[in-house]
């Protein structure tokens, strides 16, 4: 329930920073979060995901009520079709097919990227969510040769997990330059080089894999996929496209918030320098070139900036590291590597992952307590 007189902030987009910024303003101000998915359906380990779908979901397919910080908050599940700066408004249509409007005294974007078959922004269901992730698990499951095209950290996981999930599966990782994760570190590629290889996953540089005309590249295809850099077409009976395509999930926004890529423009304090009651984080936020305010954890500066501002104190800057760095192949059966900016390797034992880093740092620490699952 909303708390008389309180400044009233629209979280637009509840995915990994949206939820977090939510849970960090939600014992201070009213807040209403606006979500097209039924509970935090994470753009996280890809790999994971497609290979033990239970496992992901257990940490990343989350109910909004099992996270108690944010019980406070009113939660709407529903699309957002537009934004009226001049009367502080978003509009949205519900999951029931309503339009609303909610008002609000600051605003803040974390609609994310589409990108893929994993992240898009449309209206689902508890149900569809699951099928969507079944299905995907089910397609690569039954296929024999399994091609995974892109560099970044989405399509190395996924050839990873598959082939340690499916060791009888032939698994071939296409890319374009000389290596893979151009935007991390060189060290971080030495070191999972050397687990794909170890995985029997077959490599593939120098290979541009031409998209066909109209294709959004949002689904699991069949072989053949042809390339832009002149070798032979390969077969295979499942492709997953990784190429890193992202797509602002912008369109409800008025131009003029946007920079010429659709991105939300902003300062370094997260905050739009056309409307100073507008914030962004996360994958929508121009934040730096590698709009790194997700992974960077810039949700607690942004909730932090955005009180600030409800109460006129200045504000503070988001610094982030100028390479990629976290997790890049998710959990293994040895446990979970972390890679640093400086592209060094730090282990959480396996052990340690199920029993300290997701109880204890994630669902405590990270998120402030979560609920088990509701049986049924
Ligand atoms: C704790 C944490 C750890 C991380 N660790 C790593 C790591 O180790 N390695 C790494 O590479 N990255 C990591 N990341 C970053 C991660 O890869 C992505 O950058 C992150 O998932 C992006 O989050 P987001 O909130 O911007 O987007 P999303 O999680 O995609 O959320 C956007 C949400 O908005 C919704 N939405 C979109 N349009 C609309 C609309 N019109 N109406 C209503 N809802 C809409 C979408 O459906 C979605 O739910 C981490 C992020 C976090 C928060």
């Amino acid at each position: 329930m909303s708390g008389v007189g309180r400044p009233r902030v629209v979280v637009a987009g509840l995915g990994d920073s949206g939820l977090l910024s939510a849970i960090h303003l939600a014992r201070h101000v009213d807040v209403v979060g606006i979500t097209a998915k039924p509970g935090l359906v994470s753009g996280q380990e890809l790999g994971l995901r497609v290979a033990r779908p239970e496992d992901w979901a257990r940490e990343y397919w989350v109910a909004f009520d099992r996270y108690r910080r944010l019980d406070p908050a009113r939660v709407v599940h529903g699309r957002l079709t537009g934004l009226d700066l001049d009367r502080r408004t978003v509009h949205l249509e519900t999951a029931g097919g309503r339009a609303l409007e909610e008002t609000y005294d600051a605003l803040l974007i974390s609609t994310g990227v589409t990108n893929g078959f994993w992240r898009r922004p449309h209206l689902q269901t508890a149900e569809q969510v699951g099928t969507d992730l079944m299905a995907a698990h089910a397609r690569l499951a039954a296929a024999g040769a399994i091609a995974v095209l892109g560099g970044g950290a989405a399509a190395v996981s996924t050839a990873l997990n598959v082939a340690t999930r499916w060791p009888s599966a032939r698994v071939d990782l296409y890319y374009p330059a000389d290596r893979l994760l151009t935007r991390h570190h060189p060290r971080v590629w030495h070191h999972v080089r050397q687990r794909l290889e170890a995985a029997g996953v077959r490599l593939h540089p120098g290979h541009r894999a031409a998209v066909p005309e109209g294709f959004e590249c949002d689904r699991i295809t069949e072989g053949p996929v042809e390339w832009t850099t002149g070798q032979p077409s390969a077969a295979a009976d499942a492709v997953v496209w990784a190429l890193g395509r992202v797509r602002p999930n912008t369109g409800w926004l008025p131009s003029h918030l946007l920079d010429e890529d659709g991105f939300v423009r902003v300062r370094p304090t997260l905050q739009s320098p056309a409307d100073p009651r507008v914030f962004a984080v996360g994958d929508v936020a121009a934040s730096d070139p590698l709009r790194s305010s997700a992974r960077n954890r810039a949700d607690r500066l942004v909730a932090a900036n955005i009180r600030d501002h409800l109460a006129g104190r200045p504000l503070r800057e988001f610094h982030p590291p100028g390479k990629r760095w976290g997790s890049v192949l998710g959990p293994q059966h040895d446990g979970l590597q972390v890679f640093a900016p400086s592209g060094r390797p730090f282990r959480f034992p396996a052990w340690s992952v199920r029993r300290v880093l997701q109880p204890w740092i994630v669902r405590r620490g990270i998120y402030g307590g979560v609920r088990p699952p509701t049986e049924g």
